[in-house]
C-alpha cells in the first residue's frame, strides 16, 4: 500500500481514493490500522476543515429524506457535501441506515456528493473511531459539509454529538406525550430541534410539537458556547422541501457565531482530546482481546479464585502486564 499515493488522491478530491481510505480505516487488520493511522498524519497537514453536522432521529422521522433535499440545496449553493452513517446496530436491521440509496437517489448521483453506509459493525467503541476517521478523510478530501447521520437508538447519538461542530435532532410532529420519549441528554446536545413533516394534515401538529419542544428547550440551561435564541426549533418539510434553507442559515449563524468567539476551536480542541482518550482506551482493549493476554488473565483468575492472591493483586501484575509490550504484543 503506498500511503502517500492514497494521500495525494484523497488531498485531489478523488472519490475513488476517499472510498480506499475509508475502507482502509474501517478494517480491523493490524497493518491496515497503521496505514490509515500514517494516513491520518499525512492528511492532518492540510488543516482543512468541514462544517461537521450531526443528525439523529427515530426511524421514519425522514432522516434520508432530509438529507437528499438538505444535500441538494447545498451543492445549489456550490457547496460539496460528504455524508456518513453511524450505527452500531446495523447488524440487526441488515444494514438499512443509508443502504437504501434509493432514498437519496439523486444526492448519490451528484458528484459533488460523497454517500458512505455505516460499517456492518456492533460494536459501538468501533463504529465510533471508523466514524471519526472517515469525517476526517472527508475533511482532507475538501468536502465543505460532512453530514453524520445516526438513528435515534442507544448511545449513538452521542458518539455523533461528539465528533460534530452542530447537532441536529430531527423529529416528527406528535401529540404533546411525545416530549418525554426524547433523552435528556440529547435534547441537551442539540443545537436545533427540526420537526419534520410540516406540510399538509400533519402542519399544525407540527407547529404545537415545535412549540413544545421551543418551550423545553428554554427551560435547560443556557450554553456558553451558544449566542442568543439557541438551541433553537424550527419546522421544515423535506418532503416538499419547505424550511431548509432556514435551517442551513441558524447553522452558518451558530457556526460564525461560536468561530468568533473562541468556542469552535475549543470545541475542535475538546473533541480532538476526547478521540485520544478513545483511541488509547481502543487499543488497551484490543490489547486485552491478544491469546497471550487472555491466557494470562484467566491464569490470574484462577489464582484469586484459589485465594492465592487478592483481585486488587492480580489486576494490577494484569495491567502491567498490558502495559508491557514485550510480554504482550
Ligand atoms: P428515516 O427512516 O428517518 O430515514 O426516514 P425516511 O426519510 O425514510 O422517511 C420515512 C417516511 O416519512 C417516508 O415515507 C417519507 O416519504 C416520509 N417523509 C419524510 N419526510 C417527510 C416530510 O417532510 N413530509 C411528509 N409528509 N412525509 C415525509
Amino acid at each position: 500500500m503506498d500511503v502517500s499515493a492514497l494521500a495525494q488522491g484523497v488531498l485531489n478530491g478523488e472519490r475513488r481514493a476517499l472510498a480506499r481510505a475509508i475502507t482502509l480505516a474501517e478494517s480491523g487488520r493490524t497493518d491496515h490500522r497503521a496505514e490509515a493511522t500514517a494516513l491520518l498524519e499525512e492528511l492532518a497537514q492540510s488543516g482543512r476543515q468541514a462544517i461537521r453536522i450531526g443528525l439523529s432521529g427515530t426511524p421514519g422521522v425522514g432522516k434520508s429524506t432530509f438529507i437528499e433535499s438538505f444535500g441538494l440545496m447545498l451543492i445549489e449553493k456550490g457547496l460539496r457535501v460528504a455524508v456518513l452513517a453511524v450505527d452500531p446496530s446495523s447488524k440487526r436491521t441488515g444494514g438499512s441506515i443509508l443502504g437504501d440509496k434509493t432514498r437519496m437517489d439523486h444526492l448519490s448521483r451528484a458528484p459533488q456528493a460523497f454517500i458512505r453506509p455505516s460499517p456492518s459493525q456492533s460494536h459501538l467503541g468501533g463504529v465510533a473511531r471508523r466514524t471519526r476517521d472517515a469525517v476526517a478523510l472527508c475533511e482532507a478530501a475538501g468536502f465543505d459539509v460532512v453530514l453524520v447521520e445516526t438513528v435515534g437508538v442507544g448511545q449513538s447519538e452521542t458518539v455523533v454529538a461528539d465528533l460534530s461542530d452542530v447537532f441536529l435532532l430531527l423529529l416528527a410532529p406528535a401529540g404533546g406525550d411525545e416530549l418525554q420519549g426524547v433523552k435528556r441528554g440529547i435534547m441537551e446536545a442539540a443545537d436545533m430541534i427540526v420537526v419534520n413533516k410540516a406540510d399538509g394534515d400533519l402542519k399544525a401538529t407540527a407547529n404545537r410539537t415545535c412549540a413544545d419542544y421551543a418551550g423545553a428547550l428554554r427551560l435547560l440551561r443556557k450554553r456558553p458556547e451558544d449566542p442568543e435564541g439557541f438551541p433553537k426549533a424550527l419546522t421544515v418539510s423535506a418532503l416538499e422541501n419547505n424550511g431548509l434553507p432556514g435551517v442551513w442559515d441558524e447553522i452558518i449563524a451558530l457556526v460564525n457565531w461560536r468561530r468568533a468567539h473562541g468556542h469552535w476551536d475549543r470545541r475542535r480542541a475538546e473533541q480532538a482530546r476526547h478521540w485520544f482518550t478513545e483511541e488509547v482506551r481502543q487499543a488497551l482493549l484490543a490489547r486485552l482481546q491478544h491469546p497471550a493476554a487472555q491466557a494470562r488473565l484467566a491464569e490470574l483468575a484462577k489464582a484469586v479464585e484459589r485465594g492465592d492472591t487478592t483481585a486488587p493483586t492480580a489486576a494490577q501484575a494484569m495491567v502491567s502486564a498490558l502495559g508491557q509490550s514485550d510480554e504482550i504484543t
